[in-house]
């Protein structure tokens, strides 16, 4: 069975027109839960990261296990007002309106070489917001893993001065 067997698709969700990609239903299958974190980990560890980051909140649920089964350490980028300690932002646009993320400043050492893992690519603001909080904090940045990615909607342009993969394709 495939990844994509288990990815539930729901129609008109959050709102009409959008086929949202709800993740849950591989989450609690635990064979398939466990193939997907070793097969992103099989693909990133050639990058030798030092650290994992994940935006909140599914990018937790994808990226500190793989940054478990490496031994590196995981860093949290959150949405604003979450985090105790100083913190960097960055605010990107959406489709309507700004949104912002936010990591701690001491998140990263200097030169570190960072992935950044998520459930799903669509426009790839969330990760590039991502990649450029990094780069504030002096981090390097190697490259992002995706369960999924929304290819119509050309992510992977936007990242494009980074090296992207993603385990299944829409
Ligand atoms: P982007 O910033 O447009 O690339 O959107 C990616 C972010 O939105 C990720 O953090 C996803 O968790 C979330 N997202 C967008 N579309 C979906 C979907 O269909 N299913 C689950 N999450 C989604």
């Amino acid at each position: 069975m495939e990844f994509r067997d288990h990815i539930r698709v729901i129609m008109d969700f959050p709102k009409e027109g959008i086929s949202y990609k709800d993740v849950t239903t591989l989450l609690k299958n635990g064979e398939m839960y466990h193939a997907a974190i070793d097969e992103l980990v099989e693909r990133i560890k050639p990058w030798k990261p030092d650290v994992i980051v994940g935006p909140e909140a599914r990018g937790f649920l994808f990226g500190a296990p793989v940054a478990y089964a490496l031994g590196v350490g995981f860093v949290p980028v959150r949405k604003p007002g979450k985090l105790p300690a100083q913190t960097v932002s960055e605010t990107y646009a959406l489709e309507y309106g700004f949104d912002t993320l936010e990591v701690h400043a001491d998140a990263i050492h200097p030169g570190e070489r960072v992935v950044v893992v998520d459930d799903l690519l669509a426009t790839g603001g969330t990760t590039l917001a991502t990649a450029n909080l990094m780069k504030k904090i002096g981090a390097e940045m190697v490259g992002m893993g995706f369960l999924i990615e929304l290819a119509f909607l050309k992510g992977r342009e936007k990242l494009a001065d980074y090296s992207v993969f993603s385990l299944v394709e829409y």
